[in-house]
């Protein structure tokens, strides 16, 4: 079935010299969740639930996923000197990723305000905080320059600054592997997109990068045509994923899709970092686009039947047993 997508072969798989099997800079944030009877209008107070808090963001996410599943893993990032900021800090170590990388101060820890209602819809107000002065200074400075190039595999999103991760893309050591998730989506310059080995993107993600047009007719066509038009903006590769339809791998040797495992669902949160991340870990063990799109299907299925986010991600064996 994948056949069609080559085995890809890079520069790093004859240098095994590489201190962390994945660097992830990205975002760090504290969830406070509260659910909620109905929302409030404009000057409006309800009473909610007792206030949940979970550690969160992108980054964060992607971070513990992959140490959770055995990679050696680093976080770069950027936490308020408070409370929030040690929550994160203290999670990320319990995984067992390194946060030699996670600069502390110059603002509040990011917080994601979230509310649930009873048919389990949320509404979210994001105050990024740190993250949004994670600088491409803060990039070219030890520790970071020191961690980029003790990396095999770097991935980012885009809750930070794009200038930072412009600059992420410009520090890669050679033959170093860039991963690019890039949520929330804007447009994307040139030198990142030609980077990206993958782009990956869920559906919204691939809609606004791709403007209103796929081959002159609105963007309503296939995970094929979309993948096709993502390829044409620059990027090695491009993944789609597709939640319970699975996902889509194509590069310049073809598309090939990848089935989702069938579970019984309960919460999606976070899915999407966890395959991220499995991704990027298997690509840097040297496996296929394909088979490490197949294999990080399964950690987002299990994933997806349990409840949070960083809560859900599975170990290495529990992949295996599922
Ligand atoms: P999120 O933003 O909620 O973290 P996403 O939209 O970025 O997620 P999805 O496409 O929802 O990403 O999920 C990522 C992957 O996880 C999918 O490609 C699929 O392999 C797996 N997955 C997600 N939902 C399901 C599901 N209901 N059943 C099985 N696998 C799923």
């Amino acid at each position: 079935m994948y056949a069609s997508v080559a085995q890809l072969s890079h520069p790093y798989r004859r240098q095994p010299m590489f201190d962390y099997d994945l660097l992830v800079v990205g975002s760090a944030n504290a969830d406070l969740v509260i659910c909620v009877e109905r929302r409030p209008g404009a000057g409006e107070t309800v009473l909610g639930s007792d206030l949940a808090l979970h550690p969160g963001g992108k980054g964060a996410n992607q971070a513990v996923a992959a140490a959770r599943l055995g990679a050696r893993t680093a976080l770069l990032a950027r936490v308020g000197d408070d409370a929030h900021g040690r929550l994160l800090l203290d999670s990320q170590r319990a995984a067992g990723v390194d946060t030699a990388g996670v600069l502390v101060g110059g603002a509040p820890t990011g917080v994601a305000l979230i509310t649930v209602d009873p048919s389990g819809d949320n509404s979210i107000v994001v105050s990024p905080g740190a993250n949004g002065r994670l600088t491409p200074d803060d990039i070219r400075a030890a520790p970071a320059a020191a961690l980029l190039t003790a990396s095999r595999v770097v991935s980012a999103q885009l809750e930070i600054p794009l200038e930072t991760v412009t600059e992420v893309v410009r520090g890669l050591r050679p033959g170093a592997r860039f991963v690019l998730n890039p949520s929330p989506p804007r447009e994307l310059p040139p030198d990142v997109l030609a980077a990206c080995d993958p782009l990956i993107v869920n559906e919204h993600e691939a809609r606004v990068l791709l403007g209103a047009d796929v081959g002159g007719t609105a963007v309503g066509g296939t995970p094929e045509e979309w993948a096709g038009a993502l390829l044409a903006l620059g990027p090695r590769s491009v993944v789609v994923t597709l939640g319970e339809d699975g996902a889509l791998v194509a590069d310049a040797s073809g598309t090939a899709r990848v089935p989702a495992v069938k579970v019984n669902a309960v919460d999606t949160t976070g899915a999407g970092d966890a395959f991220t991340a499995a991704l990027a870990w298997r690509l840097g063990a040297g496996e296929s686009l394909a088979d490490s799109a197949a294999y990080a299907a399964r950690v987002g299925a299990v994933a997806v039947t349990r409840q949070g986010a960083q809560a859900s991600f599975p170990t290495a064996d529990e992949v295996a047993a599922g």
